[in-house]
């Protein structure tokens, strides 16, 4: 492997450790602590290990944590009116509401009525529009956290070529936006996407949000790429083992023999998303509060 390692998981321990410092002045300055609620609808184990993640990590920095488990069969009505109180609660600075909802519920009913300063995960359209015209607003936090990472690799990232490969909403566009807004040029690739390998092999940076276990080959990497794997993909158990391994969506030997850095799976992006979860909500909590945050603090 002649790659170098991004580590996430160090970088996002150390992003933790820096909201946990400024919560702790926050809660000296406001006489509260900062807060997120976390709303889980029905009993979807994946769903139920994040939340108990999200909440766990959110009272280990110093914050307060408000969990809201409801029935699977919850009227969406009744979830509105939840997300109401939540708006109007002045102990909470982000709302999460975990996706993916139960069928009868309409997801974007439900994001669009968070309040967009409480929208931590910054997915109501308020904070998408933000991100497109170059406002301040939450940005999702997988997305950023990647931009993180790559800033913390190279520095200034203008006029470098990128490739997303996906365009979901939660990661691949907030992703190429984020990108513009660095001055990179961007390319957004996708399932009907022609000659994929072709369009990555001109990426200074490529980042692979698909969904799809090791599609990402080394050899479709030009010489010295960054690389950010965002996918998590569980493969079949082989023989001998209970669960079967985590992967990206980049194959990992190959990418490794010719990328300059790139993102082990596990261990890469993914401790970055609650990390920023977190430091999402603390800048919540300071402008909810009126309390003042340097510009570049987290
Ligand atoms: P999604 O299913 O919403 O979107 C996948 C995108 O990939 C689509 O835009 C589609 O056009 C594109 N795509 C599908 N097949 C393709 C192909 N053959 N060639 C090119 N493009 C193709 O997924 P998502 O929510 O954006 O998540 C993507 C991956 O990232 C998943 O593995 C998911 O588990 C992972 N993820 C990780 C984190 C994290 O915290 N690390 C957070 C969110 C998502």
């Amino acid at each position: 492997m002649s790659a170098a390692l991004i580590d996430g998981k160090a970088f996002a321990a150390t992003l933790r450790a820096k909201v946990a410092g400024y919560a702790a002045t926050f809660e000296q300055s406001a006489g509260r602590k900062a807060g997120l609620a976390v709303v889980l609808v029905g009993d979807d184990p994946a769903s139920q290990v994040y939340v108990r993640s999200k909440g766990k990590a959110t009272t280990e920095c110093g914050m307060a944590g408000f969990e809201h488990k409801l029935p699977d069969d919850t009227a969406e009505d009744v979830l509105l009116v939840l997300i109401a109180r939540l708006n109007a609660d002045p102990a909470v600075d982000g709302i999460l509401v975990q996706l993916p909802l139960p069928p009868h519920i309409n997801e974007q009913k439900v994001i669009a009525a968070i309040d967009p300063d409480k929208d931590v995960d910054g997915f109501n359209v308020v904070n998408v529009g933000r991100l497109a015209t170059g406002l301040h607003g939450f940005v999702p936090c997988t997305p950023l956290g990647c931009l993180m990472l790559l800033k913390d690799r190279l520095g200034d990232l203008s006029g470098l070529d990128v490739v997303v490969i996906g365009r979901s909403n939660i990661v691949g566009k907030p992703m190429a936006q984020l990108l513009l807004k660095e001055s990179c040029t961007v390319t957004i690739a996708h399932s009907r996407t022609k000659d994929l390998p072709e369009v990555v092999r001109r990426a200074d940076i490529v980042v692979a949000a698909v969904g799809r276990p090791e599609m990402v080959k080394g050899s479709w990497l030009k010489p010295g790429a960054t690389v950010i794997d965002v996918g998590i993909n569980r493969l079949p158990p082989v023989e001998g083992e209970n669960r079967g391994r985590l992967v990206g969506d980049v194959d990992f030997a190959s990418a490794a023999e010719v990328a300059g850095a790139i993102t082990p799976v596990p261990g890469g992006v993914g401790p970055m998303t609650i990390a920023v979860l977190l430091r999402n909500t603390l800048v919540a909590a300071h402008r909810n509060a009126r309390v003042a945050l340097a510009k570049d603090a987290l």
